[in-house]
């Protein structure tokens, strides 16, 4: 490992932090060092956000300290008996990087994970203090994202915390039967106490800067975690009421799905394929209909298969739901509440709230609609307009494939 320079530490330790996917940079406070005081900033002219194909974000640096670990978690690449080549870097190297990746306007910020190496105070230690330098030495002012480890002393979570914009834990698996068998030496226990206490020490800040203004931040972007999906025998049922648990009690910002990628050597007790990656993207959607559209977890999961718990591939779960509830519908867009124009198949919050505003002034449409959405073709079955009202369509007993997108073939997680 010691001979190993830092381009080819880069090169082993940026892939070998792929497989997280908790790192989207929104939520943070604005910071900027357009005066000329400090170095990045959290927002602004010359920072670009970059998105990979597959919608991860890439405008970070986003790298572990070290890919050794003392633990053998089953589905993780870096594990103690996985046989990849190894690296670390030194908690300055990373401090360096950052801020030559930052100076050349390749990133806005840093996003830190490690595997855990001596005991889990240790690596903390050494994350804590890439953040200390970048935040007091160097008075970086852009994004900071770390990754913590439960297992550590509370103290060094809390110094995470007042450096790092936002910080994570992953609760890895969606189950405690899941993390009892591929991550025998992670206690579920132990990740929600201290997710706990992340949530204590950013309500307690958020708090006393309410009635103090120049009291200390702590993690401004809040909390988030990440779970495997695909990798036990958890349902989507499963994975969206155990998200939606996580969301009420930690009062987490995200949680990221990553679905399970089939890594050299696996061991016995992993499946042999990968989940399909649109299992990912409608569990996303799930979490956003959850967040944003009003539906209750319960709903979510209602939209699934009973007998299997698992959402459709083919239709988003919105529309999987809608077709199972076709005695909500059709809905009257001139004079439905806001909460029932969001559950129509189609519509956005942003389509809705345009609706709203326009419905104010005259009876609207489906020229209207048209403006608003890009198929109203698909959308018919499920409204009343002006000039509308699906009475043939809404009495037929399969409007599915009506309703359903043309197929797209599937893409690869970390295809070439
Ligand atoms: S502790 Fe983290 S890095 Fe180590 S084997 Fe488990 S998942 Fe991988």
């Amino acid at each position: 490992m010691s001979q190993l320079d830092v381009r080819q530490k880069l090169e082993i330790l940026a892939d070998a932090a792929k497989y997280d996917a908790s790192c989207a940079s929104s939520g943070t406070v604005k910071r900027d060092s357009s005066k000329g005081k400090g170095i990045g900033s959290t927002e602004g002219m010359g920072i670009c956000h970059a998105y990979a194909p597959d919608g991860r974000c890439i405008s970070l640096l986003k790298i572990l300290l070290t890919n050794s670990c003392i633990f053998d978690c089953h589905y993780c690449i870096n594990r103690k008996s996985s046989n990849v080549r190894r690296a670390r870097f030194t908690a300055r190297e990373v401090v360096d990087l950052t801020l030559a990746f930052y100076r050349r306007n390749y990133i806005e910020g840093l996003f830190l994970s490690s595997g855990i190496i001596r005991s889990s105070d240790y690596t903390m230690e050494q994350i804590v203090e890439v953040a200390r330098a970048l935040r007091e030495d160097h008075d970086f002012r852009g994004y900071i994202h770390l990754k913590t480890i439960p297992d550590a002393d509370p103290e060094l979570i809390h110094q995470a915390g007042r450096h790092a914009d936002r910080v994570s834990i992953n609760v890895e698996l969606p189950t405690e039967r899941g993390l009892k068998r591929l991550a025998p030496e992670k206690s579920g226990a132990r990740i929600e106490g201290a997710m706990a206490g992340l949530r204590a020490a950013i309500a307690d800040t958020a708090d006393a800067r309410g009635r103090y203004r120049h009291a200390p931040d702590f993690a401004p972007a809040g909390q988030s975690t990440q779970m495997i999906v695909g990798a036990d025998a958890a349902t989507d049922g499963d994975i969206v009421m155990r998200a939606n648990s996580l969301y009420d009690r930690f009062a987490l910002r995200r949680v990221y799905y990553s679905a399970f990628s089939p890594i050299p050597d696996a061991s016995a007790v992993l499946p042999l394929s990968r989940p399909p990656l649109m299992r990912e993207h409608r569990l996303y959607q799930s979490d956003w209909l959850i967040r944003f559209y009003g539906f209750a977890a319960e709903e979510v999961v209602a939209a699934a298969d009973g007998e299997t718990g698992m959402l459709p591939l083919d239709i988003d779960p919105k529309l999987a739901w809608a077709l199972k509830h076709r005695d909500r519908f059709p809905v009257d867009i001139n004079r439905a509440p806001r909460a029932m124009l969001l559950r129509i198949p189609g519509l956005g919050v942003k389509a809705v709230d345009a609706i709203l505003t326009a419905r104010r002034w005259r009876r609207l449409g489906l020229a209207d609609l048209a403006r608003l959405t890009s198929s109203v073709a698909r959308l018919r079955p499920f409204l009343i307009a002006e000039d509308w009202r699906p009475v043939a369509l809404s009495d037929a007993a399969d409007i599915r494939p009506l309703v359903a997108p043309r197929r797209r073939q599937q893409l690869e997680l970390f295809g070439a």
